[in-house]
């Protein structure tokens, strides 16, 4: 076994919202996967929306019966991730976003992966550095950050920390583009890369122009979909997300960067306390209630 390994065997762990459709990605892919999680439970409701999603792609003739068949093939569930791991070429972890659970998951995946493995982190916000040295492989380890919903959304971030090897970096974008995936390679890693950066800046022009009551959300959530053309404004799309992820990304960021500008901004904190955490809770920016 060398770096040059083919990838055969995928692992993908945590089966939440990401882990859940990256698996599948993988999968129709012609990838052997398996999504592994520390529960039955969340595999089985991965499981079942799955299906469903899968079902209904070849209800529209978006894909074959047969493709669906053969993913479900390559595609297994598992609670035991010693056993998985130590036959995978290559791991995607998507587990909670929370730096000390994530540098215990690495250390013992490097105990168990063969030695060829590249294992790569999913987190939105916390750079490779920061869990490789976990591990005694720090040269395999990046950021492969995919997009909500993974089965849909084209762009993957692939992100070095100082001492990801250049044949990682290949691997890993190889890997990307076979999924059928648009890289977007950073040269060097940042806590948030480039893409949620982009959308942060928005974000933050959007709240600081409430907080000088120039405009309401809604007029500014038209602004950017009416004259920037984008699909939606940053207070629906905060909605979408949920405001208890966007608020612990940013004390996630603020973590790492110690800034007070990371920090989740007050009318976030109070929507957050007040439990309106978007669609989700049935109200955030916007009540969805009555909708
Ligand atoms: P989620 O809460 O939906 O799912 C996390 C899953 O991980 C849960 O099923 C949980 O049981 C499982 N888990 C927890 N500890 C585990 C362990 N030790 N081993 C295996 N599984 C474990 O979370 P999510 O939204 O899918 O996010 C997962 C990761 O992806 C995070 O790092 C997040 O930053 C990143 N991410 C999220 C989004 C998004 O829009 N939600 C987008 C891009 C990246």
């Amino acid at each position: 076994m060398t770096t040059s390994t083919p990838i055969e065997h995928i692992t993908v762990l945590g089966a939440g919202t990401m882990g859940s459709q990256i698996a599948a990605v993988c999968a129709l892919s012609g990838y052997r996967t398996t999504l592994v999680d520390i529960a039955e439970e969340p595999l089985e409701q991965a499981k079942a929306q799955l299906r469903a999603r899968l079902e209904r792609d070849v209800a529209k003739s978006r894909r074959t019966a047969e493709d669906v068949a053969a993913t479900w093939q390559r595609l297994q569930f598992a609670t035991d991730r010693d056993a998985v791991v130590a036959t995978t070429d290559f791991v995607i972890e998507a587990a909670v976003e929370d730096l000390a659970i994530k540098r215990q998951i690495f250390a013992s995946l490097d105990a168990v992966a063969p030695a060829h493995a590249i294992l790569a982190t999913n987190s939105s916000n916390i750079v490779s550095s920061q869990i490789a040295s976990a591990t005694h492989r720090a040269d395999k380890v990046c950021n492969m950050h995919f997009f909500n919903p993974a089965l849909v959304m084209k762009c993957v971030e692939i992100v070095p920390h100082d001492g990801t090897s250049p044949q990682t970096m290949e691997r890993t974008r190889a890997l990307a583009e076979s999924l059928g995936k648009e890289v977007v390679q950073l040269n060097r890693e940042i806590p948030g890369f480039v893409a949620n950066r982009l959308l942060n800046a928005l974000r933050k022009e959007a709240l600081n122009l409430i907080d000088q009551d120039i405009a309401s959300p809604a007029d500014i959530d038209k602004a950017a979909r009416d004259a920037l053309g984008h699909p939606m404004g940053p207070f629906e799309l905060m909605d979408l997300v949920g405001l208890d992820v966007v608020y612990l990304i940013r004390l996630a960021e603020y973590e790492q960067t110690k800034e007070e500008s990371s920090l989740p901004h007050p009318q976030i904190k109070q929507l957050y306390e007040a439990g309106r955490f978007g669609r989700k809770s049935g109200r955030g920016w916007y009540d969805y209630a009555s909708a």
